[in-house]
């Protein structure tokens, strides 16, 4: 039985008590199935794995894109008390072997588009040398029918303690190599618990699942909605189009998505099905004018912040809150802390030795600040990490006094609501003072004639690096370098005011959305040469 420290295979609980629920929908052609009919695909998929070798405790690599055939191993992998490991199958050889080896793989799961780089993983490197592959599309190469009459295969379903590992996920890699993500059973627990809390959760609800399931976002979706005992529509690869389209068509009532995702997906149909009661937006900063568009549009946005270490959502913004005061998260979700801690700016009095103990991230000096004040994030509770896996130098460098160090920086208001600002990584210092350039930025964009704004440091033989800013003005603006700056010093100490100031038609962006750093330097570069 059930105690508070074990839980039981979440799927194999959902088949018991909800079997002829819809479990999952395949968008592509409708198919269903049921609570059951998964649980009994599952159990398939789960004997042949234990055939392979896979026992409790063992790294689960899986190699592929979104399809039933990673759901079927995502729950097969929990009833075997495997560890799963999704691999992003979109990275280089040379990539993927390094997180091989990282993860100490026992097994590597492929399909067939994936074959040639999983088995080139296990011939490359010594340590994955000898490291079994084998094929979903070989393992289940009979189809749905075949498999729903085979017997399955003799295994012992595994005994989850609540502290088990339950999975590991890579970093998105945005600031360096990406790091290996230890999460327990209780961290995947607890995250489900309380967004259910923040969102709200009934039987008839259909999750989208267009994000890949070897990021947070897409995984949690799976797994979710078997403890939840919901429907997920699975959606193979990203269309805007379709998936705008198949929000209507499936009665949609819940998606995560990243903001470029969502942008395409209104930009292709203009709105999206009012089934839908909430979006979940998170992985990056969504733009004010993509919150806008949504409240024009009636879509309910619910800004997120989240990453890996914390098992996905930190703090989320119901939709009126995300109207009411554009470009926030949201206050943290329940049994979720985020302290703001200071970073030795602020035009304080600290000497320099205490600030660059800071700035190495050693701790020690870490002081909680007040609302308004601008820091680093911390984060502390049930869904925050174990650890990075085999790193624990990495693992004691990221918690200090008041947990997690997400790296990223930002405030909270007199209400609590965190608003992330950048990474701490982009920070410029100058004549020894930090500036964060969100906060610039912020101020910027306050002005009527800004319409938005980029703030990176340029290296500058005096100051060390000097605030620049790239400026987009509204249309049919006129605005002056000195306009500007008269209003920013109401705004910002004077060492945060911007000395090189440059304007623009659009701020150059990634795909994702994000501002590309390094073309507005360039830019400003030229500005400030010419
Ligand atoms: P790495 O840790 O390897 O550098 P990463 O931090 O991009 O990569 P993820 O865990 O996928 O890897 O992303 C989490 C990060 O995404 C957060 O730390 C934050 O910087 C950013 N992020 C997530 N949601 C938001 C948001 N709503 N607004 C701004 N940034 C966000
Ligand atoms: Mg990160």
């Amino acid at each position: 039985p059930e105690t508070a420290e074990t839980t039981r295979d979440w799927l194999a609980e959902r088949a018991r008590t909800s079997s002829e629920a819809t479990a999952l929908v395949e968008a592509a052609d409708g198919t269903r199935w049921s609570y059951a009919e998964l649980d009994a695909a599952v159990e398939e998929t789960a004997g042949r794995l234990a055939d392979l070798g896979v026992r409790a405790g063992d790294h689960l690599g899986v190699l592929m894109e979104t399809r039933v055939a990673f759901v079927r191993l995502v729950h097969a992998a929990m009833r075997l008390g495997a560890v799963l490991v999704p691999l992003n199958a979109r990275l280089t050889g040379p990539e993927l072997v390094r997180q091989a080896e990282t993860a100490d793989l026992n097994l590597l799961v492929c399909e067939r588009e994936t074959e040639a780089d999983a088995v080139a993983v296990a011939d490359s490197a010594a340590s994955t040398a000898g490291l079994p592959v084998a094929s979903v599309d070989s393992l289940d190469a009979d189809g749905v029918a075949a498999l729903r009459e085979r017997e399955p295969t003799d295994f012992d379903p595994a005994a989850w303690s609540r502290a088990d590992p339950q999975a590991m996920l890579f970093t998105s890699g945005t600031t360096g190599d990406p790091k290996a993500v230890e999460l327990s059973m209780s961290n995947f627990l607890s995250s489900a618990v309380a967004s259910a809390f923040r969102l709200g959760v009934t039987p008839d609800d259909n999750w989208l699942l267009c994000l890949s399931m070897y990021h947070m976002g897409g995984l949690s979706v799976v797994l979710r909605s078997a403890l939840y005992g919901t429907t997920v529509v699975l959606q193979e690869g990203f269309d805007a189009g379709n998936a705008a389209d198949a929000t209507a068509e499936f009665g949609v009532t819940g998606v995560s998505l990243v903001p470029t995702m969502l942008r395409r997906m209104l930009d292709a149909r203009d709105s999206l099905s009012n089934s839908l009661r909430f979006v979940l937006l998170g992985g990056a900063p969504a733009s004010e004018e993509l919150i806008s568009r949504c409240e024009a549009r009636g879509v309910p946005v619910h800004p997120t912040y989240g990453m890996t270490e914390t098992a996905s959502q930190i703090a989320t913004a119901r939709p009126r809150e995300a109207f009411a005061h554009r470009g926030t998260v949201g206050r943290p979700l329940l049994w979720t802390d985020v302290t703001v801690v200071g970073e030795g700016d602020e035009g304080d009095e600290r000497d320099e030795e205490s600030r660059d103990d800071e700035a190495d991230g050693e701790g020690g000096n870490e002081i909680p600040l007040p609302a308004g004040e601008t820091g680093e994030l911390v984060v502390s509770g049930p869904t925050v990490m174990r650890g990075y896996y085999g790193d624990p130098a990495a693992t004691n460098e990221t918690f200090g006094e008041y947990g997690l160090h997400t790296g990223d920086v930002g405030y909270r208001d007199e209400a609590g609501r965190v608003w992330v600002l950048n990474r701490r990584e982009d920070r410029i210092v100058t004549g020894g003072e930090n500036v964060h350039p969100g906060e610039v930025v912020e101020a910027l964009r306050e002005h009527p004639a800004v319409r938005d704004a980029a703030v990176v440091g340029l290296a500058d033989d005096e100051w060390g690096e000097r605030v620049s800013a790239l400026v987009v003005t509204e249309d049919d603006a006129t605005l002056s370098v000195e306009a500007l700056d008269a209003h920013c010093r109401e705004r910002l100490a004077g060492y945060k005011c911007p000395r090189t100031v440059a304007f623009a038609d659009e701020l150059p962006r990634t795909t994702s959305g994000t501002v590309e750093r390094e073309a507005v330097r360039e830019r400003l570069r030229e500005a400030r040469d010419s």
